[in-house]
């Protein structure tokens, strides 16, 4: 990703305050244990208004995290709601915008545990294009292991959990590979290094079922919700590794990447241009604000 760049406004405590006042002490509890969950969502610029994607999505699996992982927080869902709508009203964003909701533990106590006290805080940034929708990605099949769901379940954002995530990346890079795949505990596809995967095979789509270590992915969900629409037959299930290697298309999806193609694992080509299937679903994609508007949250 590109240097970012932040709005002047941040949440933090319970006040919206400039981003240099959106601190906290070294001692914070979090910092050390990884005691926090976050949300990922996009803002659009939609005839001169901006439109937050499927917000209620994200505060849904935002609360389902800290029930998962039994934080103290008392969360209030008209509240996070709120305070992500009146951010994003204070900081009027002129373009694509990434907003970040970061529930953590706050209070400055030296042991690890979730019992304590949490906050909420918000930022946000401008995200034009996180990966070029020309250039096929070229990937690979990671060494490390998807965080399994009884270790650190994947289904939660646990900001912990990223470390995963961090490891597969960096070693994709270090390969010259753009991303990185991920294989669950059971040695099939889970997912990418921050994206969730679909391939297509003879017209169907396919991508790994809930039971793979994945994250339950928004813009996964919204990419089977318009292969209906499409007539385009989808189908959830375990998925090996080398059926990636034969399959005629393979994509990355998520809020920041949006859909990315991906010309090949473990370098062997799987396709050298975007597939017909994976061009009808940008295609779709691009109109879903005309065709769903409901499915964006308006901040004014
Ligand atoms: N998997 C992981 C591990 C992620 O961090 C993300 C990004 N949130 C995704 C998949 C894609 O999920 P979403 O479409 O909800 O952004």
């Amino acid at each position: 990703m590109s240097t970012s760049t932040f709005y002047p406004q941040a949440f933090i405590r319970g006040a919206i305050v400039p981003i240099e006042q959106a601190t906290v002490p070294v001692m914070t509890n979090s910092l050390h244990y990884g005691a926090g969950i976050f949300a990922g969502i996009k803002a659009y610029q939609l005839d001169g208004k901006v439109g937050v994607f499927r917000l209620d999505d994200h505060i849904k699996r935002m609360a389902d995290s800290c029930k998962v992982l039994r934080f103290t927080y008392d969360f209030d869902t008209k509240a996070v709601k709120k305070a992500i709508l009146d951010l994003v009203a204070a900081n009027k964003p002129t373009g694509k915008t990434y907003i970040r909701p970061l529930i953590y533990r706050s209070d400055l106590d030296i042991s690890p545990g979730i019992a304590g006290e949490y906050d909420l805080a918000i930022y946000m940034l401008d995200m034009p294009e996180y990966m070029s929708a020309d250039k096929g990605q070229e990937v690979c099949i990671s060494s490390w292991q998807r965080n399994p769901d009884n270790s650190l379940p994947p289904r939660t954002k646990a900001t912990g959990g990223y470390l995963n995530s961090s490891l597969a990346m960096y070693d994709a890079k270090q390969a010259g590979y753009d991303s990185a795949i991920l294989l669950d505990s059971a040695g099939n596809v889970g997912e990418g290094a921050v994206m969730n995967l679909f391939m297509v095979k003879n017209g169907t789509l396919i991508t790994p079922a809930l039971d793979s270590d994945i994250l339950e992915g928004i813009t996964r969900r919204t990419v089977v919700e318009m292969a209906h629409e499409l007539s385009i037959p989808v189908v959830e299930r375990t998925v090996s590794r080398t059926e990636l290697y034969t399959a005629d298309e393979l994509f990355f999806c998520g809020t920041a990447v949006e859909i990315a193609w991906c010309k090949s694992v473990d370098k062997v080509i799987v396709s050298e241009a975007c597939g017909p299937v994976t061009a009808k679903l940008r295609e779709s994609w691009q109109a879903l604000p005309q065709k769903h508007p409901e499915l964006y949250a308006s901040a004014s």
